[in-house]
């Protein structure tokens, strides 16, 4: 068994500090677990990824290479670019319950393709959630309903608190990690260049499976019932609120796919949990987590350059010093994402990827930048839920409309506004929220190409009930917040 810690991965990309310090620890104790399970392993730090595995091939006069298929494109080409002297043996990858060939034999028949669908299928498919004694069997789902997001999308009342993490005290493995880490940062900084972002302690993230496995455990017991009703919420002083925390070890393979939604399935049921929070959240691993996967295959190499709305402004300097924007909103969650390399779905989707789409900022340089700074960030994931869900870079493939809100979507469904220097209600001058400002700008830069979209005609209408001259000075707020 081969297992290279490469800091070439650098010269692509600076990822997060907290990122590295979980992948090369899972590594390092993985390694461990393999020899104690009576396996050869050779564990190699090294500088370059290529020149490790060849030396490794010729040093021990390898044959053959077997290799579980990576899920992302780059890293395959990148392994099969070096040209190995072998052959390369691809088994099938455990990460996820679709194949890829099973995923476009599902894909292939549809015009336009909608998660609920597929979703629909996985269920059935897996037998995950559905009515026992339905017939045929397993054709209904359990409780009569598929969906229960409706359910799912409440504000946050006043105090809203969600159970506390659980973490992990770094054990003397991840505290070398960290050190090669701070080392590997300085040394950046040294040379004049920029450091990794975000902050390497505390760290606490789940290292190993047993970890890994406390993590879904704990979730089960504190936050499984009340996973439904505040998934959207966004609060100050909350990062996690009664989100699994999963992904990164989903991603990573310290956890399967299928034995999590067994194992949510089994307690939530015997716990008598809520079903809106039980199907929400395996709706979320066996729906979404499998679809963005299997889109990103369908979709094909174009896909990640895709950019729909001709967007080209360079990311603002505050994004990448994760700070400094002068919004509550923003800066409340790039301080979460410096401390920890997380925030949740709705702060993504709908205060980082909301401003990208409405500012127009370059869609490449957006993915590269979430890539970069998230714990669970791979190339599969960011291109659709970037790309796609976040910017409607690919004009529709993945959603229906853009997720293109103003200011109020974050006051009603945050608590963010009360702290912040701007004026969520207005629009225009100096005081005015920038989201209000982007937002109504956003929609009539491309009030032609939106209207085309029945889904969005109710903005559109109210775009067209703004008055004229308030019109233009909004859009010259715009061009204020965007220097
Ligand atoms: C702009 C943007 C960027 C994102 N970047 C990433 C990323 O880098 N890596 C990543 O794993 N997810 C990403 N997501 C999806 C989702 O936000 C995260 O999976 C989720 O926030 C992870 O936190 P959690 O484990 O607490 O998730 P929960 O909200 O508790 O959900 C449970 C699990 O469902 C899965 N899941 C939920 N939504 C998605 C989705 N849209 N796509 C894929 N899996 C999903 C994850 O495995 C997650 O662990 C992104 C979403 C958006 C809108
Ligand atoms: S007022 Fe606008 S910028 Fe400030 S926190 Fe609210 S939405 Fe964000």
């Amino acid at each position: 068994m081969l297992l290279i810690e490469s800091d070439s991965v650098l010269a692509r990309r600076r990822y997060h500090r907290q990122k590295l310090v979980l992948v090369w620890s899972a590594m390092r104790h993985f390694a461990a677990d393999l020899r104690q399970d009576g396996w050869t392993v050779d564990y190699c730090e090294a500088t370059s990824f290529a020149a490790a595995l060849s030396d490794w091939i010729a040093v021990h006069g390898i044959s053959a290479l077997h290799l579980m298929e990576p899920a992302e494109r780059p890293f395959r080409q990148a392994i099969e670019r070096l040209n190995l002297p072998i052959p390369l043996h691809w088994h099938r990858s455990n990460a996820f319950l679709w194949s890829r060939e099973d995923f476009a034999d599902w894909a292939r028949p549809y015009r336009q393709l909608r998660m609920e669908l597929f979703y629909r299928e996985s269920r059935r498919r897996f037998g995950v959630l559905m009515e026992p004694a339905a017939e045929p069997a397993g054709s209904k789902p359990l409780g009569g309903q598929w969906n229960y997001d409706q359910a799912n999308r409440k504000p946050p009342p006043k105090g809203l608190a969600g159970p506390a993490p659980l973490s992990f005290e770094p054990d003397a493995i991840t505290h070398a990690v960290i050190a090669k880490v701070e080392r590997l940062h300085e040394d950046l900084e040294i040379r004049g260049e920029s450091g990794l972002p975000g902050r390497s302690e505390p760290f606490g993230w789940a290292v190993t499976r047993p970890q890994a496995l406390a993590v879904l455990e704990h979730f089960i017991a504190t936050r499984l019932d009340g996973f439904g009703p505040y998934q959207d919420a966004m609060v100050q002083g909350q990062p996690t609120l009664w989100h699994a925390l999963l992904s990164p070890y989903l991603n990573l393979g310290l956890l399967g796919p299928l034995e999590v939604i067994r194992r949510l399935e089994q307690a939530g049921l015997e716990r008598g949990s809520p079903l809106a929070s039980l199907e929400g959240v395996i709706r979320q691993i066996l729906g979404w987590r499998e679809y963005t996967h299997g889109l990103y295959w369908w979709f094909g190499p174009d896909y990640p350059r895709r950019n729909h709305f001709g967007a080209d402004r360079p990311l603002p300097t505050w994004l990448e010093h994760l700070g400094g924007s002068g919004m509550a909103c923003m800066d409340t969650v790039l301080a979460e994402l410096a401390a920890t390399g997380y925030v949740h779905h709705i702060q993504r989707l709908m205060v980082l990827a909301n401003y990208g789409l409405i500012a127009g900022l370059d869609p490449q340089a957006l993915t590269d930048w979430f890539h970069r700074q998230f714990i669970d960030g791979y190339d599969w994931v960011m291109q659709t839920n970037v790309i796609g869900m976040g910017l409607f870079a690919d004009g529709g493939l993945l959603a229906s409309k853009p997720y293109a809100a103003s200011g109020s979507y974050i006051n009603r469904m945050s608590t963010y506004c009360k702290g912040c220097r701007y004026d969520v209600k207005r629009r225009s001058g100096p005081q005015a929220c920038p989201f209000n400002a982007l937002y109504w700008d956003f929609l009539a830069r491309h009030q032609d190409s939106l209207a085309r979209n029945p889904r969005m005609a109710l903005m559109i209408r109210q775009l067209e009930k703004v008055p004229a001259e308030e019109l233009v000075d909004i859009r010259t707020t715009a061009r204020t917040v965007l220097g």
